[in-house]
């Protein structure tokens, strides 16, 4: 099935070009055209149960779809699979109340929902405890103020994820934040404001203002208070999905260099037969691959319900880091030709430096480890 899968990919998505998504990128624009091909792969419902519509694969044959369409179009690509599986199929599926799967996933099979989550807030990054975004209740009903910032597709999203505090304590205590699953186009008081940056520019990010809107009890999604024990599962998704984007994209990079190695001759020899230029690139193979191995255990670990908080960590950890490597190299490769916009390896280079900051920094995953593997006190 995986092998059919990735066949389809190879044809459906084939016209999709560098030049795509470079204008895609320039222009701020969407890939609508590309999210209509990869929702008729049903690449956006690979997680979601058979029994809901969907392909109901492993986590481990879902990381490989999500390398192998990062290889071929970059991160913005990968980003779209993994928003639609993991912030919409995945978590109404399996933490949705009946009323929730049932108003949401017949929706989600018919490809008619954009997913987003919103978690962090101006002062509150690495830091989501002190997230100030909150959800008072009022007359049976939560009235939800506050304002998110990096949302990424927030200005198009169908179904948004938004963490708010629900409790009236001050502490800093994971109880007492509510994870809420709502339509923001459904709801007066919300609006966004797109980010101009220079990662997923095609996506967008946005800042989010929740302006006392009125949300329902039946949009808690898990329970309420228990809001960071929801989020658990979704960010070890997120993490292991956003280490299989590093990973596609950064074999893409390397594909792309090592080809430009080839073709071009300076000094009367191939470019690529200086060890200077060949050795990161072979030293880069070697981290991709080790990266896969540890994305491959994190993932196994994950269908198996074994913990797998150090694979996943480190898996994050070890693409993203291989993937930059690799793509700041490749702009030496191309010396000059790296600047130009057009040839594309300037997008991934912008794109693949996201994932050493987020969805988690590197110093908050080594500092996980830190604490967890070695029992060093926390620093965060
Ligand atoms: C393009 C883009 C898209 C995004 N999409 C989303 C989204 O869809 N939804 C969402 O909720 N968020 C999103 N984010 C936000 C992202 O997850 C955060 O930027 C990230 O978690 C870091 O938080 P921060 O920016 O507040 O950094 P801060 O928390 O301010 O940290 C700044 C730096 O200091 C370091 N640092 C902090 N504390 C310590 C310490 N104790 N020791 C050592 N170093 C420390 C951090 O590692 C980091 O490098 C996105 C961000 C970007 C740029």
């Amino acid at each position: 099935m995986l092998d059919t899968i990735i066949s389809y990919i190879n044809q459906g998505t084939g016209k999709f070009d560098t030049h795509y998504w470079v204008e895609k990128d320039k222009k701020a624009e969407f890939p609508g055209e590309f999210l209509e091909v990869i929702r008729n792969l049903g690449l956006t419902t690979l997680l979601l149960p058979e029994e809901y519509g969907g392909s109901g694969l492993s986590v481990s044959d879902y990381v490989k779809i999500v390398r192998h369409t990062s290889s071929l179009h970059g991160v913005a690509a990968g980003d779209l699979i993994m928003a639609h599986n993991v912030f919409g199929a995945f978590s109404i599926s399996s933490l949705g109340s009946e009323k929730q799967k049932e108003k949401l996933l017949p929706r989600i099979a018919r490809n008619e929902v954009i997913s987003s989550i919103a978690i962090t807030e101006p002062n509150a990054g690495t830091d989501t405890l002190n997230i100030s975004t909150r959800a008072d209740r009022s007359n049976g009903e939560f009235i939800l103020s506050g304002r998110k910032i990096w949302i990424t597709m927030a200005h198009i999203s169908d179904l948004m994820l938004v963490l708010a505090k629900t409790t009236k304590e001050k502490t800093r205590s994971t109880k007492g934040m509510t994870l809420f699953a709502i339509n923001p186009k459904e709801h007066s008081g919300i609006t966004t404001s797109r980010i101009d940056d220079i990662a997923l520019r095609s996506l967008g990010s946005c800042e989010v203002f929740f302006d006392n809107v009125t949300i329902s009890e039946d949009d808690i999604l898990g329970e309420e208070g228990e809001g960071w024990r929801a989020l658990t599962g979704i960010l070890n998704l997120e993490r292991l999905s956003t280490a299989s984007i590093s990973l596609g994209t950064g074999e893409l990079v390397l594909n792309s260099a090592t080809q430009y190695a080839k073709d071009r001759t300076l000094f009367g020899k191939q470019l690529g037969a200086n060890q200077s230029i060949q050795f990161p690139l072979a030293h880069g193979k070697i981290m991709l691959e080790a990266s896969w191995r540890m994305i491959e255990e994190a993932a196994r670990k994950r269908d198996a319900g074994e913990d797998g908080m150090f694979e996943a960590n480190a898996a994050a950890y070890l693409s993203a880091s291989s993937a930059c490597a690799l793509a700041d190299h490749s702009m030496q490769v191309f010396g000059g030709m790296a600047f130009s916009v057009d040839m594309g390896i300037e997008l991934h280079w912008r794109n693949l430096r996201l994932f050493r900051v987020g969805p988690v920094p590197e110093q908050m995953t080594l500092s996980l480890i830190a604490r967890h593997s070695l029992g060093l006190p926390p620093s965060f």
